[in-house]
């Protein structure tokens, strides 16, 4: 299913022009207009799913052995010494685009720093219980 109103849909579907690096019956591998880095990659499923809860899980199955092809193909021509994927859910996690993708963030020794954050600290009792909770909530 498409939405209509959904740009990623458009660029998925051919309706808008992209640097498409891999195309298949399932998705589209476009790069990233605002690079986090040289080469970073989206992985657009060609169906409408606003964000991971949302996704199929055909296409959930397939989408993970597609960025481990599409990091691989980076190191080998972008000589990139590795990649994370970032995969953002909700505003507040920094999803704008509200059709699910997975950013493949090449990285370079160097630089640029991509993800990082501070370690914070919690007490053994603290995770038990929130171990608890989220897992009663499955
Ligand atoms: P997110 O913040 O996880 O929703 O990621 C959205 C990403 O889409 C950002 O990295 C944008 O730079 C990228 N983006 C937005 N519009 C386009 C477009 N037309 N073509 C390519 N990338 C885009
Ligand atoms: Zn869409």
């Amino acid at each position: 299913m498409k939405d209509e109103t959904c740009i990623f849909c458009k660029i998925a579907g051919g309706e808008i022009p992209s640097a498409t690096l891999y195309e298949d019956e399932t998705f589209r591998v476009i790069l990233d207009l605002g690079p986090a880095s040289r080469g970073h990659a989206l992985i657009l499923p060609k169906d409408h799913y606003a964000d991971l809860c949302a996704l199929d899980e055909q296409v959930a199955s397939k989408a993970l052995g597609l960025a481990a092809r599409i990091g691989a193909a980076m190191k080998k021509a972008l000589k990139c010494d590795g990649f994370n994927l970032v995969q953002n859910n909700g505003t507040a996690a920094g999803q704008t685009v509200f059709h699910f993708h997975i950013h493949v963030i090449p990285r370079y020794e160097g630089g640029p720093q991509i993800v990082s954050w501070e370690p914070g600290t919690a007490s053994s009792e603290e995770l038990a219980r929130l171990a608890e909770e989220i897992g009663a909530a499955l």
